[in-house]
């Protein structure tokens, strides 16, 4: 199915998950006329089924990995996350509203269960909002957010149902009550999914470590091929989420770009790895033999789509610069000719990554190489300070519009980059836009 299909098949699931709750409530024949009621009571549902949509984690869907950009996937979680906390805490003030007393159940000690449920799934919602929003404030470890993330998720979902099925006004309509059935067995899928399903078949496909190169102060080349399989095959720009360790069972994997050739023989994969905190700092611990999980490939940037043939644009900020290599790495080894500028942004000579690589694939394939050091050690080095504008409409050709443009970085970089390209009038679908930083 093409990327466009799988599209419109993902969004008809989606919509109709969200909105069936809502469809079923109103044909349930028990509107009761009182129009706050009703839509204090419909934006609580809307609320529920959002954040339980919020369940189906849309960017391990390997289906899916070509049709959605993972950076939108993921800013659209935090957004949609916001909506259904939005929606609930307002459903909860207007029915608190039509009849103050309901404040007081915000006490869970004295209030009715029935309440003190919804009342908990609330305070989950709200905490979850909080820790999410202000997690680097809170100075809270990416992998303990990630626990409280998990465990608030199932509070706000059990505490929350419970309160619908035990309020049982619209409930009691068997279709409401059959649709909220199986919204609730999609969440229990989508979990056991993510959590048993994936790390099954993860599990199944290891690979193994070759070597750990150092390429740079504090960045390593992970070298891994296929353990007991054929590898698993990727384009060049996509990522995948790697854990290490004896079980593919694991709480959080870590996202990272491929950055060898997608043409490696033997199905052999490499990762460049800058450290940057817990996990990243531990791959230099790694020997050869050593198990790696890859779950992966995810991400839609495609050399072979027909908007990508009069050339492309690489552009890419430190650690950035791992997709491009393999984005050049596969057009080197497929020998493909179109023209290819690359202007990478790093600290100085010895930050640089790579130097020998961008010299062979500029003996082979049509490459234009610009690298941009904000504090060189050569006084005369050529190009120094930020991509800018300037330098790129210096040294792109004339249809430069026509090109395609791949940036890789850290968020400030992409900002800045962003501006450029609507001063040069780029269309932003000739853009693709990776973004390192996360969450
Ligand atoms: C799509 C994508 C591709 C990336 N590709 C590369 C790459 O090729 N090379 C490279 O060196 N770095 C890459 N990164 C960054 C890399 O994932 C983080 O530096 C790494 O996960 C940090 O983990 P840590 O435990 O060492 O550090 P921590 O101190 O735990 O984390 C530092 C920050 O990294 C982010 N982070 C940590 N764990 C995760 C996680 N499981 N999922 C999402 N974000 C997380 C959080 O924002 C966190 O604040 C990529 C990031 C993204 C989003």
């Amino acid at each position: 199915m093409s990327p466009s299909n799988k599209r419109k098949v993902f969004y008809t699931i989606y919509f109709a998950l969200l909105l069936l709750p809502v469809v079923a409530m109103l044909l349930s024949g028990k509107l009761t006329g009182n129009f706050v009621r009703e839509f204090a009571l419909l934006i609580g549902f809307l609320g529920m089924a959002l954040a339980g949509i919020q369940l189906i984690f849309i960017g391990k869907i390997r289906w899916l990995a070509d049709a959605l950009d993972l950076d939108k996937v993921y800013s659209n979680h935090h957004k949609i996350s916001l909506v259904a906390v939005f929606l609930i805490v307002a459903h909860f003030l207007l029915v608190s509203l039509l009849a103050p007393v309901r404040f007081g159940f915000l006490n869970v000690f004295s209030a009715p269960w029935m309440f003190a449920a919804g009342s908990l799934g609330l305070f989950g919602l709200v905490l979850i909002g909080i820790t999410s929003a202000y997690r680097k404030n809170l100075k809270i470890d990416y992998r303990v957010w990630l626990l409280i993330h998990d465990l608030l998720t199932i509070v706000i979902l059990v505490f929350g149902m419970t309160h619908l099925f035990k309020v049982d006004y619209y409930m009691a309509d068997p279709f409401v009550r059959a649709v909220w059935y199986l919204e609730i067995a999609v969440w229990v899928v989508a979990f056991l999914y993510i959590r048993v399903i994936k790390p099954i078949q993860v599990g199944r496909k290891p690979y193994k470590v070759v070597s750990v190169l150092e390429e740079a102060p504090q960045t390593y080349g992970l070298n891994l091929v296929p353990d007991g399989h054929a590898g698993v095959p990727f384009r060049a720009g996509q990522i995948a989420w790697i854990s290490t360790g004896p079980s593919p069972f694991t709480l959080s994997r870590n996202p990272f770009s491929y950055s060898g050739s997608s043409e490696a023989p033997n199905g052999a994969i490499r990762f460049s790895i800058k450290v940057a905190g817990d996990f990243t700092a531990t791959i230099p611990n790694l020997k050869p033999g050593d198990r790696v999980y890859v779950d992966g490939p995810y991400g839609t940037y495609n050399l072979d789509d027909p908007a990508l043939q009069k050339g492309v644009v690489l552009i890419a900020g430190g650690i950035g610069v791992a997709p491009v290599m393999s984005i050049m790495n596969t057009l080197t080894d497929r020998n493909d000719n179109r023209p290819v500028y690359v202007f990478y942004g790093d600290l100085n000579e010895d930050t640089a990554l790579y130097p020998q690589e961008f010299e062979h694939c500029k003996s082979v394939i049509n490459l234009k190489f610009f690298q941009v050091l904000e504090k060189p050690h050569d006084p005369n080095y050529p190009f120094k300070g930020y991509i800018t504008k300037d330098l790129m409409l210096a040294n792109l050709p004339e249809n430069y519009k026509e090109l395609h443009y791949f940036i890789c970085g850290p968020a400030p970089m992409l900002r800045a980059l962003e501006k450029h390209f609507a001063a040069m009038e780029i269309p932003e679908s000739q853009i693709h836009l990776e973004n390192y930083t996360m969450a």
